[in-house]
């Protein structure tokens, strides 16, 4: 590993009150206090902060210089030049205030006025010694801090340098790690929520329990290879049987358990869809309560997707408003329609609006029953019910629920768009969606595409081994499946995982992290 001393700004871009430069490696202390005019951070306890100031070195003035010119920065002359600013000391009072009256120091030799905090391995976040320095938060002043520190011996830090450091350096798993970019990342309470389980290694012990298990089978089984020729059964292949099924079901619940947890952390993908005129773009303005989307009575001028976003109790619903879906000849319309249907391919939840008055049953069953999916959750919304007087439900939406009830759809809702009627029944209809999805069993809950994966692996690998004990397959072959399970299970915490998998993750991260 890697111990040279990295430096990166931990905040946010841009101006701001305050900014943290963090430094993390063996040299961390001693770097700092090379640029740093205050306490003696060298003597400094952990977990302590220290008033001062961060100063660039300048070359002493010789015969021919003009005060303040800068120095070749080579490695001599910034130990002369040391010595010579450690005569040059800036006198600081009791109170913590800088005297530079009497001092020999040039004032622009100094960057800012910070906090020091020092942290000493191992009770750091990376476990090395870790500095930071909180400055007045100018990106000028960042990029001269920076540029000190550099100059005094630390390095530049990658992206997701400090947080791969505290991986390698065992503080934290990488179900831990990846959870620290989600939580930076949330936006809301439920994926902030989420996140913090993680991040206190909620998947990462119900992974640990499980794999314990298969663990235990596994070393018996391998025993029983040692004593192959003696024919003898250390497994007792029921107990097996039901650890495995047991496996099975929960390796099930935290599969599913990642269409929750997906909808949390990402948002569920909302299609709007409809004829022209249907009133899509009226439906989207009321449930925004703000006048974004283009409402327009001329057939098909709703031609871009727009894409708008409402936060219902804690989860992101993304709307697509999109072009109407009749047959046209128009070039950007066209464009338009072609949207509609690719956003259809990856919503979850459709709301399929039309206007009886512009509408057959035909149309609107021939669509449902072209759209439908397994995974698309269509519900029929029938607007402008403002305009009929009819009993409810009408010939129109009768007919449509005995056609397609309940194998395209379950739902249909009357609304007024306009009206501003039934807008709360669609509201509830997405967050019972979402409420749905939520499966009892499982506490934990999936929100990482790599470790679905892994545990879409690990079952897979499982039901091998379920199917190699039921057929009494040969002990060796069934030391394979199970090794096999048990190398799955551990890349989700990063027991078994290469270092490719693991640059692609890190290298997510942004720099400072
Ligand atoms: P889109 O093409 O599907 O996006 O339809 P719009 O939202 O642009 O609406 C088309 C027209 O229908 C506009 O004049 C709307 O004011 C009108 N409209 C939308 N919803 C209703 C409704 O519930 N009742 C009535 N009477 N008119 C509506």
């Amino acid at each position: 590993m890697n111990q040279d001393t990295i430096c990166a700004i931990a905040t946010a871009n841009g101006v701001g009150a305050l900014g943290i430069i963090r430094l993390s490696g063996a040299e961390a202390v001693s770097i700092a206090q090379k640029c740093f005019k205050g306490a003696n951070l060298q003597e400094a306890a952990s977990h302590t902060v220290h008033y001062g100031y961060i100063f660039e070195r300048r070359e002493a003035r010789g015969k021919n210089q003009e005060p303040g010119a800068r120095i070749q920065e080579s490695g001599a002359e910034i130990q002369d030049e040391l010595v010579n600013i450690g005569k040059a000391e800036v006198q600081f009072e009791e109170e913590g205030t800088i005297n530079t009256q009497h001092s020999t120091l040039n004032p622009e030799e100094l960057i800012d006025e910070v906090m020091v905090s020092v942290f000493r391995a191992p009770k750091t976040f990376t476990t090395e010694d870790v500095v930071e320095i909180s400055y007045h938060g100018s990106p000028h002043i960042a990029k001269k801090i920076l540029e000190v520190l550099v100059k005094n011996g630390a390095r530049l830090a990658k992206a997701g340098e400090f947080t791969m450091r505290a991986f390698m350096n065992g503080r934290i798993d990488l179900a831990q790690a990846e959870s620290i970019a989600d939580l930076i990342a949330s936006e809301n309470e439920a994926s902030r929520k989420v996140a913090l389980n993680q991040l206190k290694g909620g998947i990462t012990n119900e992974i640990s329990v499980l794999r314990n298990d298969l663990l235990n089978f596994t070393s018996l089984i391998e025993l029983e290879l040692d004593f192959a020729e003696e024919d003898v059964e250390f497994a007792d292949r029921s107990a097996m049987n039901s650890l495995l099924k047991n496996l099975r079901t929960k390796l099930r619940a935290l599969i599913e358990s990642f269409q929750y947890g997906n909808a949390l952390k990402n948002g569920v993908e909302v299609a709007i869809i409809g004829k022209p005129n249907a009133g899509k773009s009226t439906l989207l303005n009321a449930l925004l309560k703000e006048e974004r989307a283009i409402v327009s009575e001329i057939a098909g001028t709703t031609r871009d997707t727009i894409e708008e976003v409402i936060h219902l109790k804690g989860t992101a619903f993304r709307f697509v408003d999109t072009a109407g879906l009749r047959e046209t000849t128009d070039v950007i319309e066209k464009i338009g329609v072609t949207k509609a249907k690719e956003k259809i391919a990856s919503a979850k939840v459709l709301l399929y609006l039309y206007d009886e008055q512009d509408s057959t049953t035909e149309e609107v069953i021939a669509f449902v029953k072209e759209f439908h999916r397994e995974d698309l959750k269509i519900v029929l919304i029938h607007n402008k019910v403002d305009l009929t007087n009819d009993e409810i439900p009408n010939e129109f939406d009768r007919i449509l629920t005995e056609e397609l009830f309940p194998e395209y759809c379950d739902q249909l809702l009357r609304i007024s768009a306009k009206e501003k009627t039934g807008i709360e029944a669609v509201k509830n209809v997405l967050t019972d969606y979402v409420e749905n999805l939520k499966d009892q069993e499982s506490n934990v809950i999936i929100t990482n595409q790599r470790h679905y994966d892994a545990l879409e692996k690990s079952l897979q690998s499982v039901l091998q081994v379920e199917e190699a004990v039921s057929s009494g397959i040969h002990t060796e072959l069934l030391a394979y499946e199970l090794r096999n399970a048990l190398e799955q299970l551990g890349e989700i915490s990063g027991e078994f995982t290469n270092d490719e998998v693991l640059g692609n993750i890190f290298s997510k991260f942004c720099i400072g992290k």
